[in-house]
């Protein structure tokens, strides 16, 4: 058992620096998905409990904003190292909630880590402009000053990485912060607002409650909330979008997806097949950066379908703490029921089902949420399993004749969050990264992550917003700026009403 599933069957609040209960009793249930066993309670936030978050985090915002950017990079620094040596903890507690494979979970708590690593450059990256003599004897700079109180709300797919996408650079430019992470993998935060706490963050900075719609409204409509990041779906990404605005906050609000590969005739197949069973399967399907839509040009078409059938069906399917197992279930029984649904959907709609994953039974897991890898061949842009993000490992194959006609294809698809072509050629490269109309391009490089130090975001429907999350972005959205112009006058001016011109 590892710390994290011993704390407790029941999952508390974090607010002022110690675990709170809830107000009422509302509450919801953590699943393991590698057997469908519920293995924790988890309270939900009505008003009263997101307002106790807010006004903790109100209260600790001016001393927060008034220790200096490098005493603040300094408490992300040690709690880098704590999250470092928690690794296996933390990855322990994704994989027992969520079910991706444990070197999966770690690997993503190593790019929450690494977002970490970029706050801790908070003193650098607060800097601002300055120009001198923009008028006789008068000279402006810039300030980059926090906000105040921001919300983060998460999905169940990354529970600790899309966290780490907002805290560590939210806390580094002075701000403080309300998490409410997804309700159905709510540990792995948990255990990240303690090892926070004790790399010496003061009570209140960090708060994180739980709950659903009725939590996030609150934190929605709250208005001592300056700024609400938030990663999910796209219909509640609009929501939050829509709301938050309207209630006068800043708001980014990153969506779904259905990412497409491009792969040309000039591809290395095999390199090509290898990366997509990776990007379509890995964590079951269900990254927001998976891919989900392979389009096949040419010649290359016949040649990778039956590349990835061989790879699809040699995949080990299980619980994601057993060795050797390569994929592991679905979050819930419900959304194992709705993927399957779509694999129905995509038979009687008349593609080629080249593998079914529907038979599929996992020795020793029978009352687990499994799918086996399942791929489509010769699906068409009408089909709902070309038209929706399923999120599950269902990979569609749609054939096209061209380069161009592959673009065209990906720029149709209401959603632009990855993308990735593959080629040999330079010159089919540098149409695709020109001509596509998707926030983040692979050249051979299936799941096109951006490193921390650049910013996360999709266009069109996977994005509701302007700034991306982390890198530069990041620290633009958790700060405003503020100008100021400065003169030190030797001798009194006439009075003028004109208007100033800096001569
Ligand atoms: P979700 O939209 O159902 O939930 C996300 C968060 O919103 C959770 O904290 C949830 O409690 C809350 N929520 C759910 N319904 C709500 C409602 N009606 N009103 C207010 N809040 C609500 O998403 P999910 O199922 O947890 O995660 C999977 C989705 O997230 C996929 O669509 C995936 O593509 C997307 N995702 C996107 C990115 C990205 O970077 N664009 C990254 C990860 C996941």
């Amino acid at each position: 058992m590892t710390s994290t599933q011993s704390t407790a069957s029941t999952v508390s609040f974090w607010i002022n620096g110690e675990h709170a209960p809830a107000a009422g009793s509302r509450h919801g249930t953590v699943t393991n998905p590698a057997t469908g066993a519920v293995i924790r309670t988890v309270p939900f936030a009505d008003d009263t409990d997101v307002d106790a978050a807010v006004e903790s985090a109100r209260a600790a915002f001016p001393a927060w904003r008034a220790t200096t950017p490098l005493r603040r990079a300094r408490i992300l620094m040690r709690f880098r190292d704590l999250l470092e040596r928690r690794t296996d903890d933390v990855a322990a507690a994704i994989t027992e909630e969520h079910g991706k494979t444990l070197p999966d979970a770690t690997g993503s708590v190593q790019r929450g880590l690494e977002v970490v690593e970029f706050a801790t450059g908070i003193p650098h990256l607060l800097k601002g402009e300055h120009a001198e003599d923009v008028g006789t004897a008068i000279d402006s700079h810039t300030l980059r000053q926090p906000l105040g109180v921001c919300a983060g709300i998460t999905p169940f797919n990354f529970p600790i990485m899309c966290p780490m996408w907002m805290i560590p650079v939210a806390l580094a430019c002075g701000n403080t912060f309300v998490l409410k992470p997804s309700e159905k993998d709510p540990s792995a935060s948990m255990l990240a607002a303690r090892l926070l706490s004790e790399a010496g963050l003061p009570d209140g900075v960090l708060n994180v409650v739980h709950g659903d719609k009725q939590a996030v409204d609150a934190l929605l409509r709250h208005p001592d909330i300056a700024a609400v990041s938030f990663v999910g779906s796209t219909p509640v990404a609009r929501h939050i979008y829509e709301t938050a605005s309207a209630n006068g906050k800043r708001v980014q609000a990153l969506g779904g997806a259905k990412n497409h590969a491009v792969v040309l005739p000039d591809a290395d197949l095999d390199a090509a097949a290898d990366a997509l069973i990776g990007a379509a399967f890995g964590s079951a399907g269900e990254r927001c950066m998976a891919i989900s839509a392979v389009v096949a040009v040419g010649s290359a078409g016949d040649a990778i379908v039956s590349r990835l059938r061989e790879r699809a069906t040699a995949l080990r399917v299980g619980p994601g703490d057993r060795d050797g197992v390569e994929m592991g279930p679905l979050i819930t029984q419900a959304h194992l029921e709705r993927v399957r649904g779509y694999v129905d959907a995509g038979e009687r709609e008349g593609a080629d089902l080249v593998v079914d994953g529907r038979g599929l039974t996992v020795a020793g897991c029978e009352t687990g949420h499994f799918l086996g890898p399942t791929l489509f061949d010769r699906v068409t842009r009408d089909m709902s399993i070309y038209r929706d993000e399923i999120f599950g490992p269902v990979l569609v194959v749609v054939r096209a004749e061209s380069d161009g006609e592959a673009i065209e294809i990906v720029n149709q698809n209401p959603y632009g969050n990855g993308t990735a072509v593959f080629t040999e050629s330079g010159a089919s490269a540098r149409r695709f990264t020109n001509e596509i109309q998707v926030g983040m391009v692979g050249v051979n490089v299936p799941i096109p992550v951006p490193m921390a130090f650049f910013s996360f975001g999709g266009w069109k429907s996977s994005l509701f917003g302007d700034l991306h999350v982390h890198g530069p972005d990041g620290v633009r959205f958790y700060t405003r700026t503020k100008v100021v112009t400065t003169r030190w006058p030797r001798q009194r001016d006439a009075v003028s009403l004109n208007m100033p011109t800096m001569t």
